[in-house]
C-alpha cells in the first residue's frame, strides 16, 4: 500500500504539462509511443530501476527506453564514461578511438558481425542493411514477417499494421502500406512471411526469389508476439534463402539484449547482415549494421566504385560510442546470467499465477524479456498475439493497475528487467499481476 500512488492531484505536474505540450505538438507529445492515460507521466529524473515523476512518484521501469537501458537509469560507468567528453567536443567530422573500441567489442562478441558501421538509430540500421542487401544481390524486393516491428523505413513498415479483414485473415502475400500515402510500388516489393510458418515459407520465397534481395528477421518478434522462433523455422529459412541466394538479415536491434554473443547465436541463425541499436549507445542515439566481411563491403569507399554511401552527421559520435562501450563491458557473461535467471523467475511466476488461478493469460519472452496475453494459449506467431478490442481494452485495464501499483509496465511490446533490479523488484512485478488476476477472475 505504501507504494500505492497517491490520488489523481498528485500527478498535477504533468497534467499541467500536457496542457502546455498540446500548443507545440500535433497530440501534445514528441512521439508517438508516450503512454497517456489520460496524460503522459513527465519525467523529473531516473534512479536505477526508478523512475521519478515531476510530481514525486516513483515508478518501476519496465520499460526501460523501449528496451534500451538494460543497466537502468544513470548507471555510473556511463555518466563517468561521458562526463569528460562533454567539455571536450561531442562530435566530430574525424574519427575517434572510441568508435574503434566499441566495434572491437561487438566483432568479438558476435559471430555474424565480422564487420561494422555506426548509424543513430535502429531504424537507420534497418534502412542502410536492407540498402546493402539491395546492392550485394542487385535485386530490389525484401521479405519480412508479417506484424513484426523493424522501424519507420518506408519498406520495413509495409507489413507491419496487419489487421484482419471481416471475413477473418487473409492469406499472405503482399504488404499493405501502414500508412495512407505510401506509394503502393513500396508494398509491392515487400513480401510477407508468417513467422514459425514453414509450410509457406518455401512456396513464398520460390514465387518470387530473383527479385528479392533479402529477408529481414528479428529472431524473437517483439510487437508480433515475442514468441520463440521455431528449430524448424530456423533451419528452413536458413536452407531456403541460401538456395535462392537471398540475404538474411537479422533485426536484433531489440533482441541483442538475449545473449553475450546475441539472439542470432542462441537461436541458431546465420545471418549475412546483423542490426543493433538500443543496448549498444548505453541511453545515446545509436544504431549498428554489422555482417559478413564479404557483403559489408559494399560501403567500402577503396573499391573503385562503392555501391553504398553510408555517412551520417552524428554517426559514430564519441558519446554514443563511449557510453555504449561502458554500458556493453558491464555486460559480462554473467551479467546476461544473472539478468536471464531473474528473467525465468518471472516468467515462471507469471506462469504460475495464471495456472493457480485458471486465468487465460499466458507469457512469452527469453532472458530479460517478457509479455504478458490476454490469450489462454501462448502465441506462436503474429495472427495468434492479435488483440481483439476487448482484449486490448482488458490489457489497457491491466496497464493502469499496474500504474496505480507504481509499476510501469508496457504492453502490446516487449517488456524488460535491467541489471539495476533486485528479487524484491521482481516480487513487486508478480504481486501485482496476482493481485490483478484476482480482480479480473471476481
Ligand atoms: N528494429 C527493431 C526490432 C526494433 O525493436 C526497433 C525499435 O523498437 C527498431 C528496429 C527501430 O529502432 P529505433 O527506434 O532506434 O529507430
Amino acid at each position: 500500500a505504501t507504494n500505492r500512488l497517491r490520488q489523481a492531484s498528485a500527478r498535477s505536474r504533468s497534467k499541467r504539462l500536457f496542457s502546455r505540450a498540446k500548443a507545440v505538438f500535433p497530440d501534445g507529445t514528441a512521439r508517438a509511443t508516450v503512454e497517456r492515460d489520460p496524460f503522459p507521466i513527465y519525467v523529473q529524473r531516473g534512479e536505477g530501476a526508478y523512475l521519478i515523476d515531476v510530481d514525486g512518484n516513483r515508478f518501476l521501469d519496465l520499460n526501460n527506453t523501449y528496451t534500451t537501458l538494460i543497466h537502468g537509469h544513470g548507471f555510473a560507468p556511463v555518466a563517468e564514461a561521458v562526463v569528460d567528453l562533454l567539455r571536450s567536443g561531442t562530435c566530430f567530422a574525424n574519427p575517434t578511438e572510441h568508435e574503434i573500441a566499441l566495434a572491437e567489442l561487438l566483432t568479438t562478441r558476435i559471430p555474424a558481425m565480422e564487420r561494422v558501421r555506426f548509424v543513430n538509430s535502429g531504424t537507420e540500421a534497418v534502412m542502410f542493411a536492407i540498402k546493402a542487401a539491395r546492392a550485394f544481390t542487385g535485386r530490389p524486393a525484401i521479405a519480412r514477417i508479417e506484424g513484426a516491428y523493424h522501424g519507420a523505413y518506408d519498406w520495413a513498415e509495409a507489413g507491419q499494421g496487419v489487421s484482419p479483414g471481416k471475413d477473418g485473415w487473409e492469406p499472405v502475400s503482399i504488404a499493405t502500406p501502414t500508412y495512407r500515402g505510401t506509394p503502393s510500388s513500396v508494398a509491392e516489393e515487400v513480401h510477407l512471411l508468417r513467422f514459425n510458418d514453414v509450410e509457406s515459407l518455401e512456396a513464398r520465397l520460390r514465387a518470387v526469389s530473383d527479385r528479392i534481395a533479402c529477408v529481414i528477421i528479428d529472431p524473437m518478434p517483439s510487437r508480433a508476439g515475442l514468441m520463440h522462433p521455431e528449430p524448424d523455422f530456423i533451419e528452413a529459412l536458413s536452407q531456403t534463402a541460401r538456395k535462392y541466394g537471398i540475404l538474411i538479415i537479422a533485426d536484433e536491434v531489440l533482441n541483442l539484449r538475449q545473449g553475450y554473443a546475441g539472439a542470432s547465436a542462441r537461436y541458431g541463425l546465420n545471418p549475412d547482415l546483423i542490426t543493433a541499436g538500443k543496448i549498444i549507445g548505453g541511453g545515446f542515439p545509436i544504431g549498428a549494421i554489422g555482417g559478413r566481411e564479404e557483403v559489408m563491403r559494399v560501403f567500402s569507399i577503396e573499391d573503385a566504385k562503392p555501391l553504398l554511401s553510408q555517412g551520417g552527421t552524428f554517426s559514430a559520435n564519441p558519446v554514443s560510442m563511449a557510453a555504449g562501450l561502458a554500458a556493453m563491458a558491464a555486460m559480462t557473461p554473467d551479467a546476461f546470467d544473472h539478468l536471464e535467471a531473474m528473467g525465468d523467475r518471472l516468467r515462471a511466476g507469471l506462469s504460475a499465477s495464471i495456472a493457480r488461478r485458471d486465468a487465460r493469460f499466458s507469457v512469452t519472452g527469453a532472458a530479460s524479456l517478457f509479455r504478458i496475453h490476454p490469450k489462454r494459449v501462448a502465441p506462436v506467431e503474429y495472427r495468434d498475439a492479435y488483440l481483439s478490442a476487448e482484449e486490448a481494452s482488458l490489457m489497457r485495464r491491466m496497464s493502469r493497475h499496474f500504474l496505480e501499483l507504481s509499476i510501469l509496465l508496457p504492453y502490446g511490446a516487449a517488456a524488460c528487467l535491467s541489471t539495476a533490479m533486485v528479487d524484491s523488484d521482481i516480487d513487486l512485478v508478480l504481486t501485482a499481476f496476482d493481485d490483478f488476476l484476482k480482480a479480473e477472475i471476481q
